[in-house]
């Protein structure tokens, strides 16, 4: 099987530095959303695609594996560095093996197989939305405008161990693999996306397209797409050494660029996980506990009122693993009236503290709108 590859990532029209990476190495390829202020986004997605690229070279594990091995890599750097402490990634990566294509996924960037004019997604969301839309509470289309549709349920580089989504499939000639960011997801519907690829054959040139498209839609996000386009090898042709064309290096991040503030935060899931990882640490050692405990950041309920904590919503052995930081004046009941907010009282999770603003910013519009009649 030969390659065709189209990439290209974009800093978007509102973003002041690109936050995203790829990595285009065949037979693998991915794409990484970086998040955490003060260059925390770009260095995670960074360290996070250097770690797979490294660990693919050497051959050490299988594609789940070296992605578990990035997020231990983004962890232990925002633990040792506090200029990116609390910064974190999605990683969605595509491992070409003959005659399948192996992806590997965690957070919002997405997988797609464009086949016969059909485009089919072959990642999950790791988002609140998409937890809503699977338990019936929004549709699918309500989930493509909901305004935390880019709240993440599963990161990289959060927290020391995550779970990663693993899938095969088979491919062929003349199907085409979509890698992108939600910076073009977010921007273009779905049927707008599958229409490009259809209309355009080569894939630099679609790539670009997709690009040009969402930064006309508005280029809120930074934007990055990978197109992998198949065809069956001529006779000559070695399957593995396939040369590749219609590569460009991607647009490098702006230097000195000023931090976007991380708009993002993870919820239960990864809570019930931070929990059973503090409880395993602190059998290790009460000094390490106070070090993980003290860069964890949420968004709770103190005395009545939406409150911003440090550590994590939970106890052991009688101990609260967590400090009340600052108390707000938003009403905790009416927050929790909310669908959206109803297990505010366990926790959401923030990257940091300027995470944790912004999520008590978002409660509070969301509450004040409701009050005003919305619904
Ligand atoms: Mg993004």
């Amino acid at each position: 099987m030969r390659i065709r590859i189209g990439a290209t990532s974009d800093i978007g029209r509102v973003r002041e530095g690109n936050e995203d990476s790829l990595l285009v190495e065949e037979p693998l390829f991915a794409v990484a959303d970086g998040m955490g202020g003060h260059r925390g986004g770009e260095v995670a997605s960074r360290v996070a695609l250097e770690t797979i690229q490294r660990l693919f070279e050497e051959r050490t594990g299988t594609l789940a594996e070296q992605v578990e091995r990035a997020n231990r890599a983004v962890f232990e750097r925002s633990q040792l560095d506090r200029e990116v402490a609390g910064m974190g990634t999605t990683l969605t990566a595509a491992l070409f093996e003959g005659t399948h294509v192996r992806v590997a996924h965690v957070g919002d960037s997405r997988a797609y197989l464009f086949r016969g004019a059909r485009l089919r997604r072959l990642t999950e969301d790791h988002t609140l939305v998409h937890r809503m839309v699977e338990e019936g509470e929004i549709t699918e289309t309500e989930a493509e405008t909901h305004p935390h549709r880019s709240i993440l349920t599963r990161a990289l580089g959060v927290d020391p161990a995550v779970r990663v989504d693993e899938a095969v499939v088979e491919v062929g000639g003349g199907d085409r693999l979509l890698l992108c960011t939600d910076g073009l997801t977010g921007m273009l519907p779905e049927a707008r996306i599958r229409d490009i690829l259809g209309q355009i054959a080569d894939p630099q040139e679609a790539a670009d397209r997709l690009v040009n498209e969402a930064n006309a839609a508005g280029g809120v996000d930074n934007i990055t797409v990978v197109i992998l386009d198949l065809e069956e090898s001529t006779g000559d042709d070695p399957p593995s050494t396939a040369t590749t064309v219609g590569w460009a290096p991607p647009t490098p991040p702006e230097p000195g660029a000023v931090p976007r503030p991380p708009a993002r935060a993870r919820n239960r899931i990864r809570l019930a996980i931070t929990v059973g990882i503090v409880v395993a640490t602190i059998l290790v050692g009460l000094v390490g506990v106070r070090l993980f405990l003290d860069s964890q950041w949420y968004v709770g309920v103190s005395d009545g009122q939406v409150a911003i904590f440090r550590g994590v919503p939970a106890e052991v052995a009688g101990i609260e693993l967590h400090s009340v930081v600052v108390e707000t004046p938003v009403d905790a009941e009416e927050a929790m009236a909310l669908e959206i907010y109803r297990d505010l009282d366990e926790g959401i999770t923030a990257a940091d503290r300027q995470d944790a603003e912004e999520i008590v910013e978002r409660i509070r519009v969301d509450v004040a709108r409701a009050a005003a009649g919305g619904s």
